[in-house]
């Protein structure tokens, strides 16, 4: 990727503004941090945009599976998150075997739609239902990949290395843009241009690195490049060696055979969860399991929600109204910071407390009290907005409580609502025997 400089170097240095910012190099400095795109300039040449467009092309390509809830794959630009940051965050999929009957695939279905977790506001759930045809029988492959279009609303895999079979599947359920995964040394040809006419993405099963490679560079003779490479890692050690040799050269080395995202297979049980978490660290995109529980998904899911955090971003909850302890038309209204610690701090106080409140979310772009107020992001008139978006000023005519921190706005704040405003306490630890001060009151 570069460098800000690089990209001010082939800007036209008028700084007109017309790209929204102020000078090219602010420009160039958001393209570089990948915030801009190119064609947001009306004034570089076709020639220059060429250039900038590929100079500025991910080492890794991205590929989309699914059209309703889309998940992209791959995309990233660093091998270290602290570098930058990750984009895509990798998938987990979760195999129906088209050996089962119609009433236990629609079973297996709902099974997989419990693997879902609500932790720090997030909903954490299996993204992906993999589709394996072990019954070795293409119109029963089609006719379990239909079943599950219609009960799945989430992105799913065709897996088989028959041509027949996901031929069959393709023409029943393409239109999903599913990963079509399979395609092998001795099916390649086909399964490129099963891929090409339906414009899904391919799945490529190797068996070793040196043959990921090639078959890599095979698919793109034939011009196609929305692939997955699975490496054929079948242990631990060689999972984490392959992979993290595949993206260091595609990376540092601009390889471009490697230049996609990488999956792999694991089966069920403790060794297939190590693997999952080796390919979660290392540059997985997709990991596809026989069989997961609850007990398992759930430290996995919360890694992979480390690991893609991005770190210049705080972790944020919406702005919304939250009742705590099953509030009335008389109950306080409190508010504070979208700020995820803020917000679950605050929030077990007020059940602490056991006194019924409004607790009003004001999005400040997940910074603290005090440095959103000193930042001008929490004000009173975005205080205000926020009421009036969730209209619980017409729900309780209970006083509005402000945090101590912000109190210096509370005059203003009450001459926009119209609503008397008490200062509230400086600490969170403090609310339950402040509220609980304001009952007896
Ligand atoms: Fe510079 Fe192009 Fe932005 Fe104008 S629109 S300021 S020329 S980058």
């Amino acid at each position: 990727m570069p460098t800000a400089i690089e990209f001010f170097k082939l800007l036209p240095k008028t700084n007109c503004k017309d790209c929204g910012q102020p000078t090219c190099l602010a420009f160039a400095m958001q393209l570089a941090n990948q915030k801009a795109k190119i064609e947001d300039c009306p004034h570089v040449s076709g020639e220059t945009k060429e250039t900038l467009n590929e100079a500025s092309a991910p080492p890794v390509a991205t590929i989309t599976v699914g059209v309703k809830n889309k998940i992209d794959m791959g995309g990233e630009t660093v091998l270290y998150r602290h570098e930058r940051r990750f984009n895509n965050p990798i998938a987990y999929a979760v195999t129906v075997s088209d050996s089962l009957d119609d009433e236990n695939v629609l079973k297996r279905i709902d099974y997989i739609k419990g693997l879902s977790f609500n932790r720090i506001g997030m909903v954490f759930r299996a993204d992906m239902i993999s589709i394996r045809n072990d019954s070795n029988d293409a119109k029963r492959f089609a006719d379990v990949c239909k079943i599950v279009s219609e009960n799945w609303d989430n992105p799913f895999v065709l897996e088989t290395d028959s041509v027949d079979a996901m031929k069959a599947a393709v023409d029943v359920v393409g239109s999903f843009r599913p990963l079509l995964y399979g395609a092998k040394n001795d099916n390649l040809k086909e399964m490129i241009d099963l891929a090409k006419a339906s414009k899904c993405p391919l799945g490529i099963k190797a068996t070793s690195l040196e043959e990921a490679a090639e078959l890599s560079e095979k698919t793109k003779a034939e011009g196609f490049d929305d692939i997955i490479l699975d490496l054929g890692a079948d242990h631990i050690k060689d999972l984490l060696e392959e992979q993290t040799i595949a993206r260091r050269a595609a990376l540092k080395k601009k390889f471009k055979p490697f230049g996609h995202p990488l999956m792999n297979k694991v089966g069920s049980g403790e060794g297939a969860v190590v693997s999952a978490v080796i390919s979660t660290l290392k540059y997985g995109s997709l990991v596809i399991f026989d069989d997961l529980h609850n007990y398992e998904a759930l430290p996995l899911f919360t890694l992979r929600q480390n690991i893609y955090t991005d770190p210049q971003v705080p972790i944020q909850v919406k702005q919304d109204l939250y009742p705590i302890n099953n509030p009335d038309e008389h109950s306080p209204v409190m508010f504070t910071t979208n700020f995820s610690l803020t917000y679950f701090t605050v929030r077990a106080d007020i059940e602490k407390s056991k006194v019924p409140v409004w607790l009003q979310i004001v999005n400040t772009e997940g910074m603290s009290v005090l440095t959103a107020y000193a930042a001008g992001k929490f004000d009173p008139e975005r205080v205000a907005d926020a009421f009036e978006e969730s209209g619980v000023l017409k729900k309780t005519d209970g006083v509005v409580i402000i945090p101590g921190l912000a109190s210096r706005m509370s005059g203003k704040l009450q001459e926009i609502i119209g609503r008397d405003v008490i200062v509230g306490t400086n600490e969170s630890k403090h609310i339950p025997k402040h509220l609980r001060g304001l009952l007896k009151h």
